[in-house]
């Protein structure tokens, strides 16, 4: 098992595929793009199958989520993703994507053992997508999302940042949007992970600023909260159910005490927690010739450290080197 010292067990990991994107969300990199990780840093796809099969086979990993970066740019992912889910005992292989590209291979995910999909969805206004992500594909991704849910990865779960003045008009319609669609909405609160460190507390959307926007349009009444679990997303449903809403109150509503997530990046590091300032290098102990007994301690050792909370209300916080993208959301 993957313990801490405050007892928290760690079962869901999030994998980085690659630290490249094609676009250029604001709140995560600058839009000239950054300096990408070179090639042989990192892991190929064979380590990441190594890595994730220690995980499954003698860590209690159940869920592997793969990102990035965008993880549909690497050209090995279906290959990734079936020999992610023929693992025993299986785990369950879910993708968070921006969706570009999607419509092409949703069916074959699918196919190869993907359960479901996180698609980032921030805008339903072409020209409001173009100043958010630095690129012209709203068109792309709302094509990815009719595909994945053509495809059975349900439910289709959509991701949303709010900015202020820039797309926090868009809840409701948003909602809507996705209500009509089947889709699970869920507003995440803008954390400081961006590479340019151009996070603000005065211009972070809360959970409450959003909860009041859509209770302006919507009934919401609280989701059951044991069905929550370690979830992030705090979930409501939607005049009367069963719709459901969910909000991530990431800096506001931190739920670091339900935390089950450890992440590896696309260069094999190790975080236990997304905020963490310290990694631990899997990639080097793997290239150095370590077998998969000690993989495996060191793997645990990084998780028993994880800190209790990420502490972003706490006048010492220092954001991570890696902005979001590098480490994988
Ligand atoms: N490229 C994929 C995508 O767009 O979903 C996967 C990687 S992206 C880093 C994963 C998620 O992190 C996206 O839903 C994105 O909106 C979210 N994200 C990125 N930077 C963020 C930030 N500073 N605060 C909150 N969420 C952020």
């Amino acid at each position: 098992m993957l313990q801490d010292s405050f007892g928290r067990v760690a079962t869901d990991l999030r994998v980085s595929l690659t630290d490249r994107c094609n676009l250029r969300c604001s709140y995560c990199m600058p839009p000239e793009g950054l300096e990408w990780l070179p090639k042989p840093e990192l892991l190929t796809a064979d380590e990441i199958v190594r890595l994730v099969t220690i995980g499954v086979e003698r860590l209690g990993i159940t869920e592997v989520r793969y990102t990035g970066g965008e993880p549909l740019l690497r050209r090995e992912l279906t290959d990734i993703v079936s020999r992610t889910a023929s693992l025993a005992p299986a785990p369950q292989v879910s993708l968070t994507t921006n969706g570009i590209g999607l419509s092409r291979t949703a069916a074959s995910l699918a196919a190869a053992g993907l359960s479901r999909v996180n698609v980032s969805l921030d805008t339903l206004d072409r020209e409001t997508f173009k100043r958010l992500a630095h690129r012209d594909r709203l068109n792309d991704v709302l094509r990815g999302l009719e595909a994945a849910d053509a495809a059975g990865l349900r439910p289709v779960k959509i991701n949303t940042v709010l900015m202020r003045g820039i797309n926090d008009h868009e809840a409701v319609p948003l909602l809507r949007y996705c209500l009509e669609r089947g889709y699970e909405l869920r507003f995440i609160e803008q954390m400081p992970l961006d590479a340019q460190h151009g996070w603000t507390r005065e211009n972070m959307i809360t959970a409450d600023e959003i909860l009041a926007r859509l209770r302006e349009d919507f009934r919401l009444t609280d989701d059951d909260p044991v069905e929550r679990g370690s979830a992030p997303a705090e979930g409501f449903l939607v005049d009367g159910g069963p719709a459901r809403v969910g909000v991530i109150g990431s800096v506001t509503r931190p739920f670091c005490g339900a935390c089950d997530r450890v992440r590896l990046t696309a260069d094999g590091q190790i975080r236990n927690c997304l905020f963490a300032t310290d990694e631990s290098d899997l990639r080097a102990a793997m290239r150095s010739g370590a077998d998969d007994d000690e993989i495996a301690e060191r793997w645990r050792s990084a998780v028993r450290i994880k800190k209790a909370g990420h502490g972003i209300d706490d006048p010492s916080f220092l954001q991570p080197s890696r902005p979001m993208s590098a480490i994988g959301g």
